[in-house]
């Protein structure tokens, strides 16, 4: 494809959002809520010479005007990914191992019959809007700036098939510290009545229709008192996937003080997620095992009340690494750990965060420098 080639046109805006109130809004993101001035779009045409990827633009932050035919609006072919990027303790600003993204929005489309992005037009795309924007990654600790890629069909037309015209875009979004009161474990609702994806599905994708699909899961979970779903296989609704929008680790203490990683291996129904694999290379490197394998509600339920289970916490860009305490279901309750974060939870968030925001030695070679220090 020679899209990768298309150079990205600059309309930057002229009302730029003042030193003074951009301060005020990095004071306390939140999350989602906060954007920077500009964002990056890039059209899709099917049977344009050269791949189809064209007109690559940075442009003033702002409302889309929609056909109210646009497929993605009736039929949800949609993708989308999150990245994060960090100002280093010298300024420089540094992404995560950006190159998992893009493949991964690659293998989403595919999915969802959309056509991949090329991976360098991924990567480009978020150094020219980081560039642009980068007053706007904020410099408190465990604060960043959320990136979102994402995908839709354009194409006006109401007849079923894969759309043959399709809208790039990447946001940004400055986001602060996750847990601003410190962090404590999440309860969870095991959905029973409900699940997040079926073998052949769309598990593996991070498409919005996965989402869709979620919200009223989580709204069950609240109404049951708790923080979070968890998702259990569809076959046979025992074996355990996912916590909402994040992979699940659970670890394993025995006599001796060795201790074991485990998480779900990646069935097809599960979502890879960059953090999870991370982890996975990352404990090791503590003097933990890990291991990939199936683990039911009835050993969760079973290694909690024997102790062997010490913690459980689950991961992802977002929220990094969030510790899980109670777990509750239609069948009961009952809670790993006494009510604070594990110290295997909190030593792999703390090494995690610290190769992330540039306060540790970075072993795998999963920085990447997208701006070099001022
Ligand atoms: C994005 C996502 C994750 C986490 O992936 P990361 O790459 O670690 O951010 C896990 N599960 C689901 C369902 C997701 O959408």
């Amino acid at each position: 494809m020679t899209s990768v080639a298309s150079p990205f046109t600059l309309r930057p805006s002229s009302h730029l959002t003042s030193d003074a109130e951009r301060s005020a809004k990095l004071s306390s993101p939140g999350f989602g809520t906060v954007f920077t001035d500009h964002m990056v779009t890039i059209n899709y045409r099917e049977g344009l010479e050269g791949g189809g990827w064209h007109n690559a633009q940075l442009v003033p932050y702002g409302p889309l005007a929609l056909d109210p035919a646009t497929a993605a609006l009736h039929y949800g072919q949609s993708v989308f990914e999150g990245v994060k990027a960090y100002r280093m303790p010298d300024g420089a600003i540094t992404l995560f191992r950006p190159e998992r993204n893009a493949q991964r929005f690659q293998r989403s489309c595919a999915r969802m019959a959309i056509p991949p992005l090329p991976e360098e037009l991924f990567l480009e795309s978020i150094r020219v809007l980081v560039s642009q924007d980068r007053a706007w990654v904020p410099d408190a600790p465990e604060t960043s700036l959320y990136l979102r890629p994402f995908c839709f069909a354009s194409e006006a037309f109401l007849g079923v098939r894969p759309a043959r015209e399709y809208l790039y875009m990447l946001l940004a979004s400055p986001v602060g510290a996750y847990f601003a009161n410190g962090v404590a474990p999440v309860s969870v609702w095991l959905s029973t009545d409900y699940t997040r994806a079926a073998p052949g599905g769309t598990g593996e994708a991070k498409c919005a229709g996965n989402y869709a699909a979620s919200l009223v899961a989580q709204v069950q979970a609240a109404q049951a008192g708790c923080d979070q779903v968890v998702w259990l296989d569809a076959v046979e609704r025992r074996w355990v996937e996912e916590m909402g929008g994040m992979n699940l680790f659970f670890v394993f203490t025995d006599f001796a003080g060795q201790v074991s990683l485990i998480t779900p291996g990646l069935t097809g129904t599960l979502l890879a997620g960059v953090t999870r694999e991370s982890i996975l290379q990352l404990a090791p490197d503590l003097g933990y095992n890990v291991s990939q394998r199936g683990i039911s509600t009835q050993e969760w339920r079973q290694a909690a009340g024997s102790g062997e289970l010490t913690e459980v916490f689950a991961c992802g860009t977002a929220a990094v690494i969030t510790p899980v305490g109670t777990v509750k279901s239609a069948a009961g309750e009952f809670s790993v750990g006494d009510g604070q974060p594990g110290p295997v939870t909190m030593r792999l968030r703390e090494l995690l965060l610290d190769i992330q925001h540039g306060r540790a030695a970075d072993p795998h070679g999963w920085r990447r420098v997208l701006l070099p220090a001022p």
